[in-house]
């Protein structure tokens, strides 16, 4: 059941986290919104209020452990509970690994891994104290398939892959009831491919993106029906994309 669960999401200010936040709360859910953008934040937290919803905010960086911990704290504070956390903040900044972007190599891994390492490890106390909670991460297509330009990026989503059901596993013999989810959409129509700094790997994603793309809410649907699961069902892999898109 959705009604009166509270969760969090992280990369709220834009795209899947902003689709999602916005249907969660329609349902009855209570969000607790983090990213860097607070002014798109306090924003989406304003809409979502005017149509009767129960949102807060807090400005939040994945790579800082102490970020993290404070949005549990806030969801705890605000609404009393944490049910589940919704880890979706992320970004591609694809190129050849010859254009030697060693910068945004390195902040893929800082968000798009660490960023989950420091959310797991904010709600782990929580979930297990109560025996029980959620936790939903948001891979990638390419974390299923290898694509040129997407060494570092998808090296990062397929660590997804292997952590989520770890963390499944470890729950399940641990009894500590924590259902996992891990989505792999493909093309989604958002913010995502403004973090290419690499012109020609922009380019080229725009034109698979203009010709392919998809809504944010489908990616939100999912989310939702995986938290709408009976409590002992964990539905734990889903991939999901454009019809039309062959690869
Ligand atoms: P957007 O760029 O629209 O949204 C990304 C969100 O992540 C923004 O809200 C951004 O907010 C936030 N973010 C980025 N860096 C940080 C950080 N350091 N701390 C906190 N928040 C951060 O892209 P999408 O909605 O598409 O991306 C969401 C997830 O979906 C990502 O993990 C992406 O890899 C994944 N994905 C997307 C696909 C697509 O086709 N769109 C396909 C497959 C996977 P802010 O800048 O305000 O911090």
């Amino acid at each position: 059941m959705i009604k009166d669960k509270v969760v969090i999401i992280t990369g709220a200010s834009a795209g899947i986290g902003e689709a999602t936040a916005k249907l969660l709360a329609s349902k009855g859910a209570k969000v607790v919104l983090g990213a860097r953008r607070a002014d798109k934040l306090e924003k989406i937290v304003g809409e979502i209020t005017r149509a009767g919803g129960h949102a807060v905010f807090q400005e939040l960086d994945v790579t800082k452990q102490s970020d993290n911990d404070a949005i549990v704290e806030l969801a705890k504070n605000s609404f009393g509970r944490l049910d589940v956390t919704f880890l979706n903040a992320g970004l591609m900044p694809n190129s050849m690994l010859s254009a030697l972007k060693t910068d945004d190599w390195h902040q893929m891994v800082d968000v798009n891994i660490k960023g989950v390492l420091n959310g797991v490890a904010a709600v782990l106390p929580t979930f297990i104290a109560q025996k029980a909670g959620h936790v939903i991460a948001v891979s990638s297509v390419a974390g299923l398939k290898a694509y040129p330009g997407g060494a570092v990026y998808g090296g990062t989503k397929w660590f997804l892959r292997d952590f989520m059901e770890v963390l499944r596993m470890e729950s399940a013999m641990e009894g500590t009831n924590i259902r996992t989810a891990t989505i792999y959409p493909a093309a989604i129509n958002t913010e995502l491919l403004t973090t290419i700094s690499d012109k020609g790997a922009a380019a080229g994603m725009q034109q698979i993106y203009d010709k392919y793309g998809i809504s944010p809410d489908r990616i939100a649907d999912v989310v939702a029906f995986a938290i709408d699961a009976p409590e002992d069902t964990t539905i734990n892999e889903l991939t999901v994309g454009p019809a039309a898109q062959p690869w």
